[in-house]
This record gives C-alpha cells, sequence and structure tokens, in this order.
C-alpha cells in the first residue's frame, strides 16, 4: 500500500526498532511512548481495521495476540501490560494499517 507508514516499516524503507519478526506481523517500538514500554505489533498485510477482518486475518490477530502473551518477559512485560486497537476517527486512530498498542513497564492510568 502506497505511503502507508507501517508497510515502509515492514518492507524496512523506515527505520524502526524492531524487536520481533516473522514471516506474518513484526513488533517494534513506538516513536513516541506513551508509557515505559510502548510497542506496536503490526501485521505484514495492510488492512486498516477489524471491519476488514476475513477468517484468515481474524486468525492472523489471533497469532499476533498469541505472540505477544508468548513474548510477554521478553518484551518486559511479566508485570502486566495493556492492548489497544484505536478504530477510526473518533478513537485517534493515525495509522490506517490495523496495529495492537502494547503497553506497559511501569502501572498505566485507567479512567
Ligand atoms: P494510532 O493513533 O493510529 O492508534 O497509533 C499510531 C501510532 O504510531 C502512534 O502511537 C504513533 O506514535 C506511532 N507512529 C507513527 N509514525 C511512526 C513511525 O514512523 N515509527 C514508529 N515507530 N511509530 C510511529
Ligand atoms: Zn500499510
Amino acid at each position: 500500500m502506497e505511503n502507508c507508514i507501517f508497510c515502509k516499516i515492514v518492507a524496512g524503507e523506515i527505520p524502526s526498532a524492531k524487536v520481533y519478526e516473522d514471516e506474518e506481523m513484526v513488533i517494534f517500538k513506538d516513536v513516541a511512548p506513551k508509557a515505559k514500554i510502548h510497542l506496536l505489533c503490526v501485521p505484514k498485510e495492510h488492512f486498516a481495521t477489524v471491519m476488514e477482518l476475513t477468517d484468515e486475518r481474524a486468525a492472523l490477530v489471533g497469532r499476533m495476540l498469541q505472540k505477544i502473551g508468548r513474548l510477554r518477559d521478553m518484551l518486559g512485560l511479566a508485570d502486566g501490560f495493556r492492548l489497544v486497537v484505536n478504530q477510526g476517527e473518533n478513537a485517534g486512530q493515525t495509522v490506517h494499517h490495523l496495529h495492537i498498542h502494547i503497553l506497559g513497564g511501569e502501572t498505566l492510568p485507567w479512567e
């Protein structure tokens, strides 16, 4: 997808601090962290929202969640973490390539 910043990160055209990569996903540090640990888990396939989840993509997102769980200790998240998926304007989604925010490393505020 042209002009998608996360497709460019996936392709290595824009540098990022990658902490995990396999054939279908990448996890890298958010450039503007909102917690002590702030990572983004991104599928290599471009699609924007959960409204576009085919059965295959739904299974992929399941594997992303599973991978985050399995990498918990390696990512420094043993004391707990929060997963966030912003969808659309009201949620403030700015990058229209589905991504799971991974927040942790400290006690997280919750209103
Ligand atoms: P959204 O607001 O769409 O849920 O989240 C997009 C996230 O991507 C933001 O937290 C923002 O800081 C992050 N981000 C935007 N551009 C870049 C970039 O070029 N590199 C990295 N590592 N993160 C980015
Ligand atoms: Zn993309």
